[in-house]
This record gives structure tokens, C-alpha cells and sequence, in this order.
């Protein structure tokens, strides 16, 4: 017989990691990172249409240090690099990062001097969404997937995956 048979109707039994888990997924709070085209997609996603609200996510912060996701919105300039990684290195842990769209990921079109070619050189990223733009529903749905892999995620190990992918990075 189990424990949860002597136990009231009203008591939950669950482990301190998969609470953590689901505070986190639950209270994600994405900084105001639009940096090309692909941002007019990202402030779609609060509309009421959209309405990121549902997911605890609607109080977009417009400092880092209030911030646990960065969503990479647009190409990144070579000039706009050590700002970005600044304001992610300014974000507490544990943060995550979501690449929108193909010049985020990949650099997309802009295969030039000027553009960096994926934002995975600069800060470690979770989830990649390809698209030029991306819509609305498909950056909700990426924001899905993190939080899947944010609420099986066990404690401690997001940080070793970033250091993992910076020290990929720096290779
Ligand atoms: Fe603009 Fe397309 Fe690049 Fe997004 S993926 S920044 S929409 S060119």
C-alpha cells in the first residue's frame, strides 16, 4: 500500500527538483531584446491574440538582472556582439536563450563580415527557431519546448551545459 493512501485528499507528494522545475518554467521572465525584423514577431506574442500572459511570462523586464530568458530576435551585428553577451553575462542564473529566427541562428542571409554568424558564438542557446520571421505561434511554441526542458532539467545541470557550450564556443 503507498504512502499517499494514508495521506488527505489535499496533500501532494513531489521531489524539491521538480518543484523547482515548475517555479521556474512557470515564472519566466524574457528581457525586451528586439534587435531586427524578427522583433516585430516577438512583440506580437504579447498581444491578446497570442497572449504570452498564460505562460507567467507577460512582465517583459527591461533590465537583465530581472531577467531569465533572452530572446535573440534579429541578426546580430559584430557591433552589437559585446553589448549582448554584457547583457546576458548580467542576467542571473538560471537563464536561457532562444535564438528567433535564421539570422539569429545561423546568421541567415547575411553571410558577411558584418553579421555574426549565429549567436552561439557569443552566449550558449537552448533552442533554435528557424523562420525569416518566425510567427507569433511558432515562437510560442518554442517557448513550449524550453519550458519542457526547463521543468525535466535536474538541478545544477543547466549550468554545466552552459559552460559546456561556452567552452565550445571559445574552441
Ligand atoms: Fe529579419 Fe528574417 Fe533575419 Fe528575422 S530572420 S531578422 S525577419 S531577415
Amino acid at each position: 500500500m503507498g504512502l499517499e493512501e494514508h495521506l488527505p485528499g489535499d496533500f501532494l507528494l513531489t521531489t524539491v527538483e521538480k518543484m523547482a522545475g515548475l517555479a521556474r518554467q512557470s515564472s519566466m521572465w524574457p528581457m525586451t531584446f528586439g534587435l531586427a525584423c524578427c522583433g516585430m514577431e516577438l512583440m506580437a506574442v504579447g498581444d491578446p491574440r497570442h497572449d504570452f500572459a498564460r505562460f507567467g511570462m507577460e512582465r517583459a523586464s527591461a533590465t537583465p538582472r530581472q531577467a531569465d530568458l533572452m530572446i535573440v530576435a534579429g541578426r546580430v551585428s559584430q557591433k552589437m556582439a559585446p553589448v549582448l553577451r554584457r547583457l546576458y553575462d548580467q542576467m542571473a542564473g538560471p537563464k536561457w536563450v532562444i535564438a528567433m529566427g535564421v539570422c539569429a541562428s545561423s546568421g541567415g542571409m547575411f553571410n558577411n563580415y558584418a553579421v555574426v554568424q549565429g549567436v552561439d558564438h557569443i552566449v550558449p542557446v537552448d533552442v533554435y527557431l528557424p523562420g525569416c520571421p518566425p510567427r507569433p505561434e511558432m515562437l510560442l511554441d518554442a517557448i513550449v519546448k524550453l519550458h519542457d526542458q526547463v521543468r525535466n532539467t535536474k538541478l545544477g545541470a543547466h549550468r554545466q551545459a552552459e559552460i559546456a557550450a561556452e567552452e565550445k564556443a571559445r574552441l
